[in-house]
């Protein structure tokens, strides 16, 4: 008699993106164009999370195009890297009204998708851009100005990484000190992404164990 099996695929990125392009966990579904998922390498070794889409991510449907995304490709370049190479997202899918700051209930909704994505991509490196995104994946209260440029291992999706928060390159822009201070801590990522989190070495047994005790032999007597 033949079996019937139920082989479940593992989900990919791809199918995931699907699975959410039509999303109503929050009010921010009924002003959208779209679901602005992500965009790059779908088994990057780096990953940017940034805040939430704006004008030109809403229509285009890729995160970081505008001014901001212009120097974010820059400060890449700078390190011999290319958008392609790398997975960019944000901590919010769908743009709020007028930019204005994501909300506590829009962040409580949308993280799902960002712990997911952070599980099937299993990034080494997660840089942050800015406060929102630091204080989501940190799961601490301290602003960007204090952790910026300090890296520290975190468990997230599952996996161990190394979380960088960076200033958000929107806020550079403007402020010329910023810039070179995130073009300062940039430059560390190629470090980072070589020193990145291994998995745990097998534990070596240096003592050999003691000697099973030998069964007592049973004397066949009949
Ligand atoms: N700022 C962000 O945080 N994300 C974008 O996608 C664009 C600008």
């Amino acid at each position: 008699m033949e079996v019937a099996v139920a082989v479940t695929e593992p989900l990919s990125l791809a199918a995931y993106s699907e699975e959410i392009a039509g999303c109503t966990k929050c009010a921010l579904a009924k002003g959208r164009t779209q679901v602005v998922f992500g965009s790059g390498s779908p088994t990057a070794d780096l990953m940017f999370v940034g805040e939430a889409p704006g004008f030109h991510e809403d229509k285009q449907g890729v995160p970081f195009v505008g001014a901001a995304g212009q120097l974010l490709g820059k400060l890449l370049a700078g390190v011999g890297m290319t958008r392609d190479e790398v997975f960019v997202a944000n901590v919010l899918k769908c743009r709020p009204p007028g930019n204005r700051d994501p909300q506590p209930d829009e962040i409580e909704a949308c993280e799902p998708h960002l712990w997911k994505q952070i599980e099937l991509i299993r990034p080494k490196v997660i840089a942050t851009l800015g406060n929102f995104a630091t204080k989501l994946l940190s799961g601490k209260p301290l602003g960007i100005t204090r952790v910026h440029g300090v890296e520290q291992e975190v468990v997230l999706g599952g996996n161990r990484v190394l979380l960088y928060p960076l200033f958000h390159p929107a806020a550079a822009l403007y402020t010329p000190r910023m810039l070179e201070v995130l073009e300062a801590d940039f430059r560390r990522v190629p470090e980072l992404l070589g020193a990145a989190v291994a998995p745990p070495a097998p534990v070596v047994e240096l003592v050999p164990p003691p000697a099973a005790e030998p069964e007592p032999v049973q004397l066949g007597l009949f």
